[in-house]
């Protein structure tokens, strides 16, 4: 360890992660903070970074006040009906009425949005949905952070929160390192905004081998998001809320613009409309839900695996149609070049012409987030003005550890903010931090070295074990002593897929499978103190892996917790294949206690805040 350089940063606010949220966070925090010292820490570089890294094509949240076209209480009935009537509905408020300020800003900074020539208006391609020419969109957010941070790290990965020595359950920073140099980076901080997306191969992916790259969320979406506040102590919200998505098969493609804006539908491998076939059956599952308007996302795709498990697949999306008006052809290939180019790669290499043949789509493995069309997460406190008592406690987006604020895919219970809802909360939980360091006044954060140099020696100790244990074979990479990064995670994800409810059991899952998986997880953990790195790049893939354990065990706590099936199509209990709202129309809640590393769940209280009104539209 002697040959590793300590850098040390002292800052009032510590961002972790320069995503979506992150840029947000770090601009906005600026704006309220002039004379703070803010510190954007990233695993990547944030110019090309998280989930948008390859842009996007369509801006997803966006109310469009200004034309009246929706409103905050529109939004969240729809994020409401989404997410089978369980969201916070104080922090979707909230994230809603800002979120408009937002998407001006990127129009301002140059972000090229797509207008309707009649209106003048951004152009629609849903009801929530605008469309952008948004190659760009993550360097033109970036460069809103660099401006405002007084200092970017790039290449650093955060593996562990700082706590604070002078107050119980107050947070002091993060430790990570540079995956580049290998030096080790402590950064005291007065207040930590962690927005470091959410998880992806936590669940084993339908590509394997070498296209296991390949996956709907981003490959580098580690969950440390989730780690990160679950190994201090904090509160997590519907992390059995993990999301399935329906997308073009093998390259992931998004279909909400084929749906949408170029009206295709999809058909099974006879040609039939099969939605239609599963109405009864459904209804039988979850009730009145299945009436309401728009179809909750699982629901679909709930057809689409009854459907597929009956033998009616392959299902395929009807483009033969919409493709022959070349305006909506240049649309259908424009979308994935702004976003998923690998799609139309896939589609070129498998000579699919989609103009001349309908491609097929698929349903992914499970990922876990908090910003799509599911709400895993940090539960955080809401806004003052909005939330009942057992939502508030102080600073908006604060988790339930002092000065520790989340935001995007961090923060639960609020879906559907996408990547405009995302920077909206980053600006929120900013604002919200800049007053908790603005109360704290003179009171000082106190982080003894001893616990940095702890956390030095953990951190480093897969190099450790790859350095002692490496002359022990010959060849090959099975060792006695370590495991390596990737063998560590086709374990986890193999639990994950067979106990947990993934794709090898058509995200099935129930009490004993659970309690099984629950043991392997902890088997797992144990053997996790033997992973062994090579470098420092696969130190990285170690600590991925570590963070990703964590994430799982708490998905699987709450999945075992929640005795019913909530979400048919995103995963089903076996034992409780119903909709249960007389014992389960709540939020649940966990805590794993640092010390032990044992969970504990409670139901949490689901208030309606915005009343029920209409029936939205897509
Ligand atoms: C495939 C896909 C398609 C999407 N399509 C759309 C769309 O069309 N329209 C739309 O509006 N939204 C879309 N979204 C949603 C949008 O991308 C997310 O809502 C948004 O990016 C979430 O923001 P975030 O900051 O929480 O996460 P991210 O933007 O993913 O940022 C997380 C950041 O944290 C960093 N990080 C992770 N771990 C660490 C660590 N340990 N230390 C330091 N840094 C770390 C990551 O490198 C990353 O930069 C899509 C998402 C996906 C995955």
């Amino acid at each position: 360890m002697g040959n590793i350089k300590t850098v040390y940063e002292d800052c009032d606010i510590l961002v972790v992660g320069g995503g979506m949220a992150g840029t947000g966070a770090t601009f906005e925090a600026r704006y309220w903070g002039r004379d703070m010292k803010i510190v954007c820490v990233e695993k990547a570089n944030i110019d090309r970074s998280g989930a948008v890294a390859q842009g996007l094509y369509a801006i997803n949240c966006y109310m469009g006040m200004q034309w009246n076209e929706n409103q905050p209480e529109d939004h969240v009935r729809y994020a409401r009906n989404d997410l089978m009537g369980l969201v916070r509905e104080d922090l979707g408020f909230d994230m809603a009425r800002h979120v408009d300020s937002s998407v001006h800003m990127f129009d301002e900074w140059g972000l090229p949005m797509m207008r309707n020539k009649e209106t003048g208006r951004y152009l629609r391609e849903g009801k929530w949905q605008i469309m952008i020419h948004g190659e760009s969109y993550k360097p033109i957010v970036a460069e809103a952070a660099k401006k405002s941070a007084d200092k970017i790290y790039n290449r650093i990965m955060v593996t562990h929160l700082l706590m604070d020595e002078s107050k119980e359950n107050r947070v002091g920073g993060a430790v990570g390192f540079n995956m580049r140099t290998g030096n080790y980076h402590v950064f005291r901080a007065k207040a930590v905004i962690v927005a470091a997306g959410g998880a992806s191969h936590i669940f084993k992916p339908r590509a394997v081998g070498e296209g296991m790259g390949r996956t709907w969320y981003a490959p580098w979406s580690n969950g440390s998001a989730y780690a990160l506040p679950i190994a201090v102590g904090a509160k997590m919200t519907q992390m059995e809320n993990r999301i399935v998505l329906t997308r073009f098969k093998d390259g992931y493609g998004p279909v909400g613009a084929y749906f949408l804006h170029l009206k295709t539908y999809t058909r099974n491998g006879k040609g039939e409309n099969y939605e239609k076939k599963w109405y009864e059956q459904t209804k039988k599952l979850v009730g009145e839900y299945i009436d309401h308007h728009p179809v909750p996302t699982c629901l679909r795709n709930h057809a689409f695996i009854e459907e597929v498990k009956a033998g009616g697949g392959p299902i395929h999306m009807v483009t033969t149609e919409a493709f022959q008006d070349p305006h909506l052809e240049v649309i259908g290939w424009e979308n994935f070049l702004g976003m998923t180019i690998g799609q139309a790669v896939v589609w070129a290499s498998q000579n699919i012409d989609p103009k001349y043949e309908d491609p097929e789509l698929t349903t992914s493995e499970p990922y876990v987030m908090g910003s799509h069309a599911t709400c895993s997460g940090a539960w955080v406190s809401g806004p003052e003005d909005l939330s009942p008592p057992e939502y508030f406690w102080g600073y908006n987006r604060m988790l339930t550890v002092d000065g520790l604020f989340g935001a995007g895919d961090t923060v639960g219970g609020s879906a559907h903010k996408f990547s405009s809802g995302s920077f909206t909360e980053g600006r929120l939980a900013a604002k919200a931090a800049v007053k908790y360091i603005q109360d704290l006044g003179d009171e000082k954060i106190e982080i003894n070295d001893k616990q940095c140099e702890n956390f030095k020696e953990i951190i480093y100790k897969p190099l450790e074990n790859y350095k002692v244990g490496r002359n022990e074979i010959t060849a090959g990479t099975v060792s006695p002593s370590y495991l390596l990064p990737i063998q560590g995670l086709q374990r986890l994800q193999q639990i994950m897929d067979e106990y947990v409810g993934g794709i090898g059991t058509n995200y099935m899952t129930n009490e004993n499978l659970l309690k099984k998986g629950l043991k392997l997880l902890d088997m797992l953990q144990e053997d996790l103190e033997h992973v062994g790195a090579e470098n420092y790049h696969q130190l990285m893939r170690a600590w991925e892996l570590k963070h990703r354990a964590l994430t799982s065990q708490c998905v699987t706590e709450h999945t075992l917790f929640r005795k019913e099936t909530r979400w048919p199509g995103y995963y089903y209990r076996g034992d409780y294949m119903k909709l249960d709202d007389d014992n389960w129309h709540c939020l649940t809640v966990s805590r794993r206690d640092p010390k032990t590393g044992k969970f504990t769940l409670e139901k949490a209280p689901l208030y309606h805040i915005v009343d029920e009104k209409k029936n939205e539209a897509s």
